[in-house]
């Protein structure tokens, strides 16, 4: 950042300048108003500090002229007597800000926050889609957006924006509201607003010739985030659009976060299986789809047999590697459309829509002999599987159909295990 500096006082210039020198900026000193203007008329500043008396005029007067001159360079002015008096005077030259030079830790720290809040407009990137018709303006935003390390994609109908947005992944877009071609700024907006996916999330900002409150209240009904207006202050821009894209990126993460937090409360992160909630959240889902499409549904249970001997023989890794392998095996059998959870310790659930008695019964003799055959880390490994489908007396009660299919299981262990067993009781298939 470039700073001029007006004070009479060598003393106080040199404090000033250590101090702006340790906030990284570039000082330019001068002690009188005439100097000042050489110095403007040279080269661009980013800040003007001046003290109230300088030898040839006021602060104040040079505050005016700078104003009259180049717009929207601030001023702030240091004085040893602020009333409210001077504050007023002051805000009529143009100066932005008023800073006591009595207590010198006080102005300090005023300086350090305004300066390190200036360079904070430091965006990491981002991808903005910028919709404006008139060349011109477009050619200086997106210079400006270029130059604070924005990417920049520019459209100047709504209609060829919106197609962009649909296909590329953006973190803003800024917006005209009159456009080329038959849509408007606001009715884009509405467009995206109304999108049913994520894009609808997307932050906007309007940016229009007419400050009109009514046209301002129109396009935050649409949906806008911010406002700004046009031709755009650069700093003002800048933080606007800083503010959209850091609070986009915070939603973003929030929203990953939580992603992350519901599949790890979801999932069984030994086999990636569904985990109990999973399956207590769904599995009446399937069942009330089922009973309301009058379309067959079936569940199997399955244990895998004899597994404590695993644990004991080849420890635990081992076991936890076969666990591992079998549930994905079985997400692999099932994937198309079955649900797969761990249950337990070496019991697995599955939920089959679209499956009838028979069909189920296939399936399940399928797992069996594809576990037996597998040999995860080496091992022969075999399960007993009980099966049980969803009938009018199950009154749309996973409880009850789990219950059937528990007792399956059950009796295929009674009856040797490594066999598939349908809930009434009868031994359908047996490897035994
Ligand atoms: P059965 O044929 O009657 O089902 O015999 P089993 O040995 O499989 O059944 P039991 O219920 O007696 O033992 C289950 C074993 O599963 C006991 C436990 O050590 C083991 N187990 C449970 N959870 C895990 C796990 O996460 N990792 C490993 N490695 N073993 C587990
Ligand atoms: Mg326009
Ligand atoms: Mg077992
Ligand atoms: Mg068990």
């Amino acid at each position: 950042m470039k700073v001029l500096i007006l004070e009479h006082s060598r003393l106080f210039q040199k404090m000033l300048t250590e101090l702006l020198v340790e906030l990284d900026c570039e000082v330019d000193c001068v002690q009188s108003g005439a100097e000042g203007k050489q110095k403007l008329e040279q080269e661009n500043y980013n800040l003007i500090l001046a003290g109230q008396h300088i030898f040839d005029e006021s602060g104040m007067d040079f505050a005016e002229y700078c104003n009259s001159k180049r717009g929207t360079c601030p001023i702030i002015l240091l004085t040893s007597e602020p009333n409210e008096t001077l504050l007023k005077n002051a805000r009529n030259a143009g100066i932005t800000e008023i800073y006591p030079k009595s207590n010198f830790t006080y102005l300090r720290e005023s300086l350090r926050y305004y300066i390190e809040g200036e360079t904070d407009i430091n965006i990491e990137g981002g991808r903005i889609i910028y919709v404006e018709d008139s060349p011109s303006i477009a050619h200086v935003v997106i210079k400006y957006l270029r130059k604070i390390n924005l990417d920049v994609s520019h459209f100047t109908s709504a209609e060829s924006a919106l197609k962009s947005i649909l296909s590329e992944d953006y973190d803003l877009v800024i917006t005209d509201v009159m456009l080329d071609g038959s849509m408007s700024g606001t009715s884009l907006v509405r467009m995206i607003r109304a999108h049913n996916s994520s894009i609808s999330e997307i932050p906007i900002l309007a940016m229009t010739g007419h400050d009109d409150p009514q046209r301002r209240i129109e396009l935050y009904h649409a949906g806008i985030n911010d406002y700004v207006t046009k031709p755009p202050v650069e700093e003002e821009l800048a933080s606007r659009v800083n503010n959209l894209i850091t609070n986009k990126r915070l939603l973003d993460q929030v929203r990953e976060q939580q992603k992350t937090l519901y599949k790890m409360a979801m999932n069984d992160q030994l086999t990636g299986c569904h985990n109990r909630h999973s399956l207590a959240e769904y599995a009446p889902k399937y069942i009330h789809e089922a009973v309301k499409y009058r379309s067959p549904l079936s569940m199997l249970i399955l244990d895998l047999d004899f597994f404590k001997h695993i644990n004991d023989e080849h420890g635990h890794t081992v076991g936890d590697e076969v666990l591992s392998a079998i549930g994905e095996r079985l997400m692999a059998a099932c994937k198309q459309g079955g649900f797969v959870a761990r249950i337990g310790g070496e019991e697995f659930a599955i939920i089959l829509p679209h499956y009838s008695t028979s069909a189920a019964i296939g399936k399940a003799e399928e797992i069996r002999a594809m576990i037996e055959a597998c040999k995860p880390a080496g091992l022969v490994v075999t399960a007993s599987i009980g099966v049980a489908s969803l009938s009018e007396k199950h009154h749309e009660d996973f409880d009850l159909l789990y219950k059937d299919a528990d007792h399956a299981v059950y009796e295929s262990k009674e009856a040797g295990r490594n066999r598939v067993t349908f809930f009434d009781d009868k031994t359908i298939a047996s490897a035994v």
